[in-house]
Formats: structure tokens, C-alpha cells, sequence
């Protein structure tokens, strides 16, 4: 289908190539780009995973359309695609390598010199300290090749035993409680379900904000169906809703258990398939017992006749499927409540049919790769770290000595910033993340970032809240100028194009990391990732006979012939073009073949509103055209046009009156740990007693409570305790 348009690339890889030569330095020789009218790539922000076409003029995009017959995104796209191609062009991106000297500024180096002090100071830290006390923080963000040649450089290469990814941020809840319940971490779904369902439900999900795409296909399912929304704000999404569930904040557990109970109650369970796929509904049964209406309105604050419309509807429904983003992933008890949602798909027997299942959205362009190739959270291809045969068989996949293969995870985001404190990290490699920005309790992740003896942080911009503490800048290449796979989130394998050429001395992540492991002597090891194309090959022997095997996608080509192609798709396998779901033989990835009912005691939040900090902080997406920290959305005219130009809080009418709040007045938000100034908007959407303000903001992390899910170890951003204070007049005048 893509391939048509993709011709002639052949040239750019090469070019590229020469750039990395260690030893001689790196050459100057341009990267050719591909000359013709118009390449496809998939989009570099979230993880819908939308195709767009790149106009080309003089073998330079100058233009982005969406793809009109792509599978995913039909010839649609949100603003952030529309305008993907700006932030190349900023003025601020990193274009040589940085070195912090003696005084503490920036000086421009060349990449022989910034290899040899990465090389220099990642030794001497640990040669001082050890091997584990170098660390890195990876991304969601760049292609999977790169992902897999960095984790396995830092970990089989450098010695490295800990490194995580900005995932942790969003998607570890859902990973493990897939792997948990299904045995792997296995979305189950195809967008096409979201077309087919007769009743949607969207839990802590702001779809028609953070995934319009698939919001638009939702909008455009034929069974017009019942949409349930269940989130504390009326989000865009939960004013469109039929039913809007505005539950009492971090309640989700016990309501997810509440109608578990009621629809064991009213007879609305798939007995068939529970016997033949499930294991442990009995016990699950016992427990969401005590989980009557009556203790569940009390704790969610919602209205008995709300838990049992919402329960008939799903018990009643014939398709019914769950779908959850972060008002889940980030709570303090996110692994059980996802676990939960997927309860009540299994015991209505919703999932492996059209238009079922319990389905989590993903939030990076490429989360998903992460979580299978990242080498952080498990071994390359979904393999275990502690099982010898696995280390074994990715070992000689790989060409190398098993020895080398850790045997245990890395630590996570929390623990190895947690390390920091305890002087046992002491350097950091952070890639296309900006942990300064994002990282939850912003006043205590400076501190620690500063104490570091080396940061070294490789980025598109050297402006970041990060790269602006790092002692070394490695300037990398963007979206669009690189080759690689993405990975979206109804697991569909496709390409990402080079259609720029990347600033300055700027290099894609992967010849980066191909020109570190030379200059660090593991070069040889690497020898047959010698292209983003070969180490897709190599990628697709470790998924041999795995859950997520794509042996039979021949190379870039294949993918870009197809639209995609979702995993599993092993080499035996059909036209892989129809859209594809998981599970309708009912068999699970566990050993047995079934289902596990998982479940847990809810508990409540970490931090408790009151006394001097009264209110509950709610942070999310602020509009469809912000991403994240703003890095790149930050540096597009169009993007910024459509967002707020200052921080604001939304207050609910009847506090601001109660707090002498004014509409659009100058407030500050305080928690226990910091402040922010915001305008305060005054809006129905927050209920009294919650205020919510965007997770862009550089300063919202200054009042998140850092508190993380026990099994995932991911941050609940989206509950912490913090007080209104108008601006006084004295602070206005400073203004
Ligand atoms: Fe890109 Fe996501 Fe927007 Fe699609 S919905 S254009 S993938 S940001």
C-alpha cells in the first residue's frame, strides 16, 4: 500500500554510515534523501499510529497530509500530525555536540571529543562506583531498533545493570496487568472494535482529547452505541457520554469491584466461558461480595441507580468493550484496577469477539515497542531476564556470550532516581526524555539530577529542562529524520521514514549508539545491527515462537505493502491486511491456557486532601494540541495558537467564590512540595473540592505527590492535596 511511493532510500543509509566513523573522526558526508513526490511515515507523537504522507520538494518534506487509505487513521489526523514537520525547523535544536566546562557554560565540541569523554567519564564512574551506578532513561519516542541496540549496548555492551524508560510513566500499569492475567503483555484489540461494540466504556480515558483518531472512528460506529465515561471531570469526552460516571477521584477500584458484584448478582455471567477459559472466578466472586451498591455509592459518591443502570448496560450488552488510559495507569493502586476492568470483560465473556475486550490505549507513538524491545522492564522480545533459557536463547540469537545477560530486571524510573539519593547511581544517560519536566515531584528530581557526577542527555534540543543540567549534549536527530518501526497501540508493526535531514552534526539515535559501542570497544558485538533494517531482522528472530511473533514480516517493505501489520503475524500466516484481535480461540498466553481473575484490598490515596491543603489536584491532557512536556508541540506557531499561552488551574465556581477567586485572577497553586502560578478558569467541569491543571505546564510536577502503584511502580500523578492562594497585590505589582 505504502510501498508504491517508497523508492531509491537506499542512498541515505550509507551516507549515514560514513558519518560514523570513530577513530577518524566523523566524516561530513550528506545524507540523500529519497527524491520522490510523497513518502508515507507514521507519526511520531502518539500512539494511534497515523500515517502521514510527506510532500517532498528537492528530496526535503515541505508538507504533511494524512494518508488517505491508511488502515489506522483514513485520511485523518489531529493537529499535532497536521504540524509534525515545524519542530524540525527550531531554532533551539541541538546541532553539536555540548560540553559544560570549567566555567560551566556549554562549548561546541566535535563527536570525536564527545565520544571520548562519554566513554572517559562512563568508565570512571563505574570504575569508582561500579558497573550499576551508570544508569540510563530511555523513551517511548524513538524507533524500536534504536530502543533494542541502546538497551542491549547499555546492558550486554557497557555493563550497565539499570535502565527504564518515560513509559514507566504511562504504560507499566497495563503491562502488568496483562502479563499477569493473560501471561503476556498482550493488548487484546483492534480499532476496528471500537467500531463494533454496541456499549463503550471509557475509564479514566479522555479519548476525544489524547486519541481523536480513534475518538473520530468511535464517533463513527454504525450500532450508535451506549457510551459510558468514567472519569471524576466532564471531560470533552464525558460530556458526549450517555452515561457520565463522575466518581469520587481514585475510587475507580472499588467501583470496578461494585459491578463486579452486581453482575455476578443479576445473573449476567458467561458461564461457559468462564469454566472453559478462567481460572479463579470463585475466588473473585467471594470477594467483590461485600462490594454491595450501598458500600459503593458511599465510597465513590456516585448514586445507587448510577452503579445499576451502568451494570445492566454492560451485563445487557452483547459487545461490550472496556477501554482505560491514565485516570488508570496512574494511581496508586493502578495494576488492581486494571485488573478489575479486565475482570468484568472475562466474566461477561467480552473478549476474542468483535467489538470486546479490555483495552488499554496506549500513550507514546511507541510505547509498545518499548515494552517488548526497550531491554528494560523485560528481556529483548518478551523474554525474562531471570530464566536461563531465555537468556540462553536471545544469547545465541545474538551472537553473544550468555554471561553477559543480566538476571534480573533493572531497577525502575522511581528506584533508580531513589539511587540517586543514595549515591548509588552516579552518572545518567537520559535519551529523548526530559525527566526534569516530567518526572513527579519536580523540586526533589532536581536536586537529585544535579547531584549527578555525569549526566549525559541526548536530544533533539539542547534546551530542555534536562539537557540545560547536563554536563555533555549529544545532539540527535528527530521524528522524520531517521528510519525505524514504530509499534502503535493495537500492536501494528509499521515504518517511520527519513524525509529531513537533521541539523548540523545531529545524528539519528541509532548511529549514536552504533558509534558509542565502537568507541567503547563492543563495536564487533554489533556488527550485524549494521542498519535500522538489519536490526529489524534481527528483532524478528527473538520474536520466533514468542506471543508477539513477527517472523513472518519479511522487512520494511512488507509493512509498508500492508498498511502495518499487527502482531502476532508468524511466517505461516494469512494476508495479514484484515484488522486482528487476540484471544477468540479463548486460549491465554499462561501456562494452563486461561485467564486469571487477579485482584486486590483497595486502599485509599497516598496523600489525603485537608487541613492546609484542602483541595484534590487532578492533572491530564490539556488539549489535543499539546504532547507531553511541549518539547517539540512548544516549537509549532500552529500548535501553540490552539493551546493556552499561560499555566492555568480549572476551579470549580462554587470554591473559587468560597477562596475569593475571580475569573482568570492570577492564583497559586501550593502543595507540600511547591507552587505554581496559574490563571484561574473558573468551570462545572471540576467538582467542588478538585481542581485540575494540565500535565504540560513545566511547573504542575512541582505539586504531584510521588506515589507509585506497588507492582508497576508507576506514578500516580493524578491525585495530590493542594491549596488555592489568590495573588495578593504586592505579588501582582511584581508582576
Ligand atoms: Fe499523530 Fe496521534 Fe494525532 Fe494521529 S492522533 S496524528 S498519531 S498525534
Amino acid at each position: 500500500m505504502r510501498r508504491a511511493r517508497l523508492r531509491h532510500r537506499e542512498g541515505a543509509l550509507t551516507a549515514e554510515l560514513a558519518r560514523v566513523r570513530v577513530g577518524g573522526g566523523i566524516g561530513q558526508v550528506p545524507a540523500r534523501l529519497a527524491p520522490e513526490a510523497v513518502v508515507p511515515l507514521t507519526c511520531g507523537f502518539c500512539s494511534t499510529g497515523c500515517s502521514l504522507d510527506a510532500h517532498m520538494r528537492d528530496s526535503v518534506a515541505v508538507n504533511l497530509t494524512p494518508t488517505p487509505s491508511y488502515p489506522v487513521n483514513r485520511g485523518h489526523a489531529c493537529p499535532k500530525g497536521w504540524a509534525a514537520l515545524e519542530p524540525l525547523g527550531a531554532r533551539d535544536r541541538a546541532t553539536r555536540p555540548l560540553l559544560r566546562n570549567a566555567r560551566g557554560r556549554f562549548e561546541p565540541i566535535d563527536w570525536g571529543t564527545a565520544l571520548r569523554v562519554f566513554v572517559d567519564r562512563v568508565r570512571a564512574v563505574q570504575e569508582t562506583h561500579g558497573p550499576e551506578a551508570m544508569a540510563f532513561l530511555s523513551t517511548g519516542q524513538i524507533v524500536t531498533e534504536e530502543m533494542a541496540l541502546l538497551g542491549a549496548l547499555a546492558k550486554f555492551g557497557m555493563g550497565m545493570m539499570h535502565g527504564d524508560g518515560n513509559t514507566r510513566q504511562c504504560m507499566a500499569t497495563s503491562v502488568v496487568a496483562y502479563r499477569e492475567t493473560f501471561g503476556f503483555d498482550a493488548p487484546p484489540y483492534t480499532y476496528a472494535d471500537l467500531e463494533e461494540s454496541d456499549v463503550v466504556v471509557l475509564w479514566g480515558s479522555n479519548l476525544a482529547i489524547a486519541h481523536p483518531i480513534l475518538w473520530g472512528r468511535l464517533r463513527s460506529n454504525r450500532h450508535r452505541p451506549c457510551l459510558v465515561v468514567v472519569d471524576p471531570r466532564r471531560t470533552e469526552t464525558a460530556a458526549a457520554a450517555t452515561h457520565h460516571l463522575a466518581l469520587r477521584p481514585k475510587s475507580d477500584l472499588v467501583l470496578a469491584y461494585g459491578l463486579a458484584h452486581l453482575l455476578i448478582r443479576n445473573g449476567h455471567v458467561d458461564r461457559a466461558f468462564v469454566a472453559r477459559h478462567t481460572d479463579g472466578f470463585e475466588a473473585f466472586a467471594a470477594h467483590v461480595e461485600r462490594f454491595t451498591p450501598e458500600h459503593v455509592a458511599a465510597a465513590t459518591g456516585l448514586a445507587r441507580a448510577d452503579l445499576e443502570r451502568t451494570a445492566e448496560v454492560i451485563g445487557r450488552g452483547e459487545r461490550v468493550s472496556l477501554w482505560w488510559t491514565m485516570g488508570v495507569n496512574q494511581s496508586h493502586e493502578g495494576v488492581r484496577t486494571a485488573q478489575a476492568l479486565i475482570a468484568l470483560c472475562l466474566l461477561t465473556g467480552n473478549i476474542g469477539r468483535p467489538g470486546t475486550g479490555p483495552n488499554s490505549v496506549t500513550g507514546q507513538c511507541n510505547a509498545m515497542g518499548s515494552r517488548l524491545f526497550a531491554n528494560t522492564t523485560c528481556l529483548l522480545g518478551g523474554h525474562d531476564f531471570g530464566d536461563p533459557a531465555h537468556r540462553e536463547r536471545v544469547a545465541r540469537i545474538l551472537g553473544i556470550d550468555a554471561g553477559l545477560i543480566p538476571h534480573e530486571p533493572s531497577w525502575p524510573y522511581d528506584r533508580i532516581m531513589e539511587g540517586i539519593a543514595r549515591g548509588e547511581i552516579r552518572g545518567l544517560w537520559v535519551i529523548a526524555t526530559n525527566t526534569a519536566h516530567s518526572w513527579i515531584n519536580q523540586t526533589d528530581c532536581h536536586d537529585l539530577l544535579d547531584r549527578l557526577e555525569f549526566l549525559v542527555v541526548q536530544d533533539m534540543y539542547a534546551t530542555t529542562e534536562t539537557a540545560r543540567r547536563a554536563h555533555l549534549v549529544l545532539p540527535a536527530a528527530g521524528w522524520g529524520e531517521k528510519d525505524g518501526t514504530f509499534v502503535n497501540s493495537e500492536r501494528r508493526i509499521a515504518t517511520v521514514r527519513k524525509v529531513a535531514r537533521a541539523p548540523g552534526d545531529a545524528l539519528a539515535d541509532f548511529w549514536i549508539f552504533k558509534a558509542i559501542a565502537d568507541a567503547w570497544g563492543c563495536g564487533p558485538m554489533f556488527e550485524r545491527w549494521s542498519s535500522p533494517e538489519a536490526t529489524f531482522a534481527i528483532l524478528r528472530e527473538l520474536s520466533r515462537g514468542r506471543p508477539c511473533d513477527f517472523t513472518g514480516i519479511r522487512d520494511y517493505a512488507a509493512l509498508d505493502d500492508a498498511g502495518g501489520i499487527q502482531w502476532p503475524y508468524p511466517e505461516d500466516a494469512p494476508d495479514p491486511r484484515p484488522e486482528r484481535r487476540l484471544f477468540g480461540d479463548g486460549r491465554f498466553h499462561t501456562p494452563d491456557g486461561r485467564a486469571r481473575f487477579v485482584f486486590g484490598e483497595p486502599g485509599p490515596p497516598l496523600e489525603t486532601p485537608g487541613g492546609r491543603y484542602p483541595f484534590v489536584l487532578l492533572t491530564g491532557r490539556g488539549n489535543a494540541a499539546e504532547w507531553h512536556t511541549g518539547t517539540r508541540t512548544r516549537k509549532s506557531g500552529q500548535l501553540r495558537g490552539l493551546s493556552a499561552d499561560t499555566p492555568y488551574v480549572e476551579v470549580n465556581p462554587r470554591d473559587a467564590r468560597a477562596s475569593g477567586i475571580a475569573p482568570n485572577a492570577w492564583v497559586r497553586v501550593v502543595s507540600a512540595r511547591g507552587s505554581m502560578r496559574a490563571r484561574a478558569v473558573l468551570t462545572n467541569s471540576v467538582a467542588p473540592g478538585q481542581v485540575f491543571v494540565p500535565m504540560h505546564h513545566a511547573h504542575t510536577n512541582r505539586l504531584t505527590f510521588p506515589g507509585f502503584d506497588p507492582h508497576s511502580r508507576q506514578p500516580s500523578y493524578k491525585y495530590a492535596a493542594v491549596a488555592l492562594h489568590p495573588e495578593a497585590a504586592h505579588e501582582k505589582d511584581r508582576r
